[in-house]
């Protein structure tokens, strides 16, 4: 087969899919990233119910446009660290990718995580092995198979409205959620399509679509080749060692006995000696597999194994190369200016507003003249905070606001009306530049520029 370049190994001649049914067996890379996709599943399932500073730990609360992390609440208009996050996450993908190569794909990204560690194992338990999954699907239908069936998908739908339900915690809340669970479903019928939406999508991607999402649809799988070199790591078959594979045992032939293990393991059934292909998500299931036949027939281990390309052709590896400096230097930048940022956060913000363009001003019984104006005060922190006003220069300006100092409900905005009364002679062409003073009582200020008019 030459054409691996040009053709998926999961799709036939005449286009239709070919199931893979992946042999499972265990190795220090599938001990190694069980124990790596435990971790994460508890991190994913436990953190809604983490509290810190009496808020749930991760919500990203959409409606409201409040985002939670980790005891920091943040704003829809705190964009510019929505920005710097979202660029230092771009460049990690593009320093790790460098360095590591897949290594996401392999060991951390959720599509991995759920299928090969959650329902893949499942469907082991009840579908039997490799062998008898493949018999299963191949057998006409009749009441055992309906069962075995009907009772996988059953336990993949459980599995699904909980990871469904999970992923809700973080955009309602746990506690909301609760609720809602406590409740007829056509009480909260948006939330009840929302897990049912999630539950088909889990379904469908886990239970059929598969290793289609990592072979067809997922980008980064494209790009992945240009942002690695031959000095990356990846999961790559000796061929020095190797070639000429082949089962004769009178010494003509290289380590590979053509068992064809390394294929059978794949979850995206492609063969790793044809080198690195798209489709390979970097699990290293072939090395596990390759290493207990090495062991069978007393050879090395590590014919295939976590390489770079040039080590795989015998030539020395150059970890330190110009793209990781780049990349690491613009990283470290980028790292210590979230860290600057949100270490001098200010977790108060005040806007001025007009509230009405008819009424620009009103004169008052002694002369004066009034202008209306709202502040909107967003308290961004986690403790009440009160807000007073001065004008800065003009001492004949009166700013009255109905409560002084203005009290603001930790992590929310509220409107404060400000009068601001002054005598007309202070006014050029009917208006005047002025400077107002907004402090709250946590060492908060901002000095907001507005024309007074009369
Ligand atoms: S498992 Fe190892 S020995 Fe067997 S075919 Fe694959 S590379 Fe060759
Ligand atoms: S070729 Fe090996 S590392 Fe790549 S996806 Fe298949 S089993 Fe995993």
């Amino acid at each position: 087969m030459n054409d691996f370049r040009e053709t998926l190994y999961t799709v036939d001649q005449k286009g239709n899919r070919k199931w893979v049914y992946a042999v499972e067996l265990w190795g220090f890379f599938r001990r190694a990233r069980t124990a790596t996709a435990c971790l994460l599943l508890l991190f994913y399932v436990s953190l809604p119910w983490v509290t810190i500073d009496g808020a749930q730990a991760v919500l990203l609360d959409i409606a409201h446009r409040r985002f939670t992390f980790f005891g920091q609440t943040f704003w829809a208009t705190d964009t510019k660290f929505l920005f710097l996050l979202l660029v230092t996450l771009g460049l990690s993908l593009f320093f790790f990718t460098a360095l590591f190569g897949r290594v996401w794909c392999g060991w951390a990204c959720p599509q991995t995580v759920f299928l090969e560690f959650l329902f893949r194992p499942i469907e082991r338990l009840i579908e039997g092995n490799a062998q008898a999954r493949r018999k299963l699907d191949q057998a006409p239908w009749s009441l055992a198979k309906a069962r075995i069936k009907f009772l996988k998908y059953f336990i993949f739908s459980l599995i699904a409205w909980f990871l469904a339900s999970t992923c809700l915690a973080y955009f309602i809340g746990r506690q909301p959620l609760l609720e809602m669970m406590g409740d007829y479903p056509w009480h909260n019928l948006s939330t009840f399509l929302l897990t049912l939406f999630l539950m088909g999508v889990l379904l469908f991607e886990f239970g059929w679509f598969r290793e289609q999402f990592c072979t067809v649809i997922c980008p980064y799988a494209r790009f992945q080749s240009a942002l690695m070199d031959d000095s990356s790591l990846l999961v790559g078959y000796d061929r020095v060692r190797g070639e000429p594979r082949g089962k004769a045992k009178d010494g003509s032939n290289g380590d590979c006995v053509d068992c064809g293990l390394c294929v059978r393991v794949c979850p995206t059934g492609i063969d790793i000696r044809n080198g690195l292909q798209l489709e390979c998500i970097q699990c290293a299931a072939c090395a596990d597999a390759c290493d207990s036949v090495m062991v069978k027939i007393g050879r090395p281990s590590g014919l295939i194994r976590y390489e770079t390309e040039k080590g795989l052709a015998g030539k020395p590896t150059r970890f330190v190369r110009p793209r990781l400096i780049v990349y690491g230097a613009l990283l470290c930048l980028l790292v210590s200016l979230l860290g600057y940022s949100l270490k001098n956060r200010e977790f108060s913000e005040v806007v001025i507003l007009h509230p009405s363009r008819d009424v620009l001003f009103t004169k008052l019984p002694d002369g004066k003249i009034s202008n209306h104006l709202e502040l909107s005060i967003s308290n961004k922190s986690d403790q009440n905070r009160s807000y007073s006003v001065s004008i800065q220069d003009f001492p004949s300006i009166l700013a009255t606001m109905p409560i002084s100092p203005f009290p603001v409900a930790a992590n929310s905005r509220q409107k404060a009306p400000l009068f601001l009364s002054f005598p007309g002679d202070l006014l050029i062409d009917g208006k005047r530049a002025i400077k107002i003073v907004v402090r709250d009582d946590a060492g908060f200020e901002k000095v907001l520029e507005v024309n007074i008019l009369g």
